[in-house]
């Protein structure tokens, strides 16, 4: 997680280039405490379910069945991997049914094994990260486990009629499982606001692509549910589409991953560089203007050597979030390696890829990151270059946007160039 905040013009320290010192944020005290408060009221929670809870075989047996899915979900997509960072899976198909059929202890207990098996089957991650995930499902299965029985009170007795009766079980399991998601995101978003506390809400709540995955989640979990209510044998159908859509899940964020720079969530290099040259294929049919921007942090090995290495990372992802909130949709933007970021700008002439580079410039020096005894601040120097103008190809615009920083550099860091000489080129026949 990362931590990036803006600050006022007043607040800047005016150290000509390079690193800059600030007050420090005390975020990871508050993220530490907002953890504390979690997982304790989980483990209360549990202990008090555990204690109250009469435990009856049909229920046992449902929540073994459930639980073994689950496993089997996450046994057949540990050879496929798992990305680095925030993966969405599909599990909640099999911890829906838990909250929504058995009493809600079960549904405080079973992100337990099952995050623990994610742990050391699939991806190790930092421990206190996946014990803030299980207590966040937890808390949001029994929450949804407490409205449903209290509509619902024994969903499991008999022939589940709630599942046919034309009444409102199905709705009331419905909204639970919203319930569910709901709760489960807000408690997640706030301690990736706390361990980020500049970040806005909207961006650790809600993206498109999260909300159509928390629909399908839904859906897919109503669906077992509703096959377990009938007869736990039906578990046998719904495990293999399950698992099939979980390694669908996967694949697709593993080739996403695969593009990304791990550090940035930019482009790589190479997946830049293709699309790089699919842009400039389009700009050369088109006859349209297309610009090329080389952005360097100003003395960066400085940041490494006063900060540390983690520090630095920081203010790498916080370069590349400030450019991406920068630029439009459909600029091509890539980390091309250590401190080194590079623009494509479809549809742009000079004039306006100065202007552009110019106010990239000036986002950069406001940003501010926390370190251990302030926060940290940098500059960017920026070369540019000009389809046709400058080249006629990538390599040819690489290269004059190399010089460009070059040149940059030279006269003095935190600044915007073009080459040196801009040779006309004779029309080609
Ligand atoms: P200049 O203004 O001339 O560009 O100076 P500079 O210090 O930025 O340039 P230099 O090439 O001397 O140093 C770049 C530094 O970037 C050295 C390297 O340790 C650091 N670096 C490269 N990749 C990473 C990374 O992924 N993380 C961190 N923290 N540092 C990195
Ligand atoms: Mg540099
Ligand atoms: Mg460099």
């Amino acid at each position: 997680m990362t931590a990036v905040q803006q600050p006022s013009a007043t607040e800047r320290t005016d150290l000509a280039h390079g690193p800059r010192r600030m007050p420090p944020m005390p975020h990871p005290l508050r993220l530490a405490i907002y953890v504390g408060l979690i997982v304790s009221l989980h483990v209360l929670l549990t202990a008090r379910e555990l204690t109250r809870t009469p435990f009856r075989l049909t229920e046992l047996l449902t929540f073994g069945a459930l639980l073994a899915c689950g496993a089997v979900c996450i046994e057949a997509s540990r050879r496929l991997g798992m990305p680095a960072g925030v993966a969405r899976d599909l599990l909640s198909a099999w911890w829906l049914p838990v909250a929504l059929l058995l009493p809600p202890v079960y549904a405080l207990l079973i992100p337990i094994p099952l995050q623990a098996l994610l742990q050391f089957r699939v991806r190790r991650t930092l421990l206190h990260r996946r014990v803030v995930v299980a207590s966040a499902l937890g808390l949001a299965g029994a929450s949804a486990s407490y409205v449903f029985h209290w509509v619902v009170p024994d969903p499991l007795r008999g022939a589940p009629a709630w599942v046919i009766d034309s009444g409102p079980g199905v709705a009331t399991a419905v909204g639970c499982a919203a319930l569910f998601t709901v709760v489960n995101t807000a408690l997640v978003a706030v301690a990736a606001r706390s361990a980020a506390p500049d970040s806005r809400w909207r961006e650790v709540l809600w993206n498109r692509e999260s909300l159509i995955l928390d629909v399908v989640e839904l859906c897919v979990g109503m669906l077992v549910t509703i096959a377990a209510a009938i007869s736990l044998s039906h578990l046998l159908l719904a495990l293999p589409p399950v698992m099939l859509l979980q390694r669908s899940l996967m694949h697709q964020q593993l080739k996403a991953a695969a593009r990304t720079d791990a550090k940035t969530g930019l482009l790589n290099a190479a997946a830049w560089q293709r699309e790089a040259d699919t842009e400039i294929s389009r700009a050369r049919r088109s006859d349209e203007p297309l610009a090329l921007l080389l952005i360097d942090i100003d003395l960066f090995k400085r940041v490494n050597d006063t900060y540390g290495h983690l520090v630095g990372d920081q203010v790498l992802f916080g370069v590349a979030t400030t450019l991406r909130g920068q630029l439009r949709d459909y600029d091509i933007t890539g980390r091309f390696g250590g401190e080194e970021f590079v623009v494509l700008l479809p549809g742009t002439d000079t004039v306006e890829a100065c202007r552009v580079a110019e106010r990239l410039r000036n986002w950069v020096r406001r940003l501010s990151v926390p370190a251990d005894d302030g926060t940290v601040g940098v500059t960017v120097s920026i070369g540019v270059a000009l389809f046709r103008t400058h080249g006629e190809d990538l390599i040819e615009l690489l290269t004059a946007a190399d010089l460009a920083l070059y040149r940059a550099k030279e006269s003095g860091r935190d600044r915007v160039c073009l080459p040196a000489t801009t040779v006309p080129r004779p029309p080609t026949i």
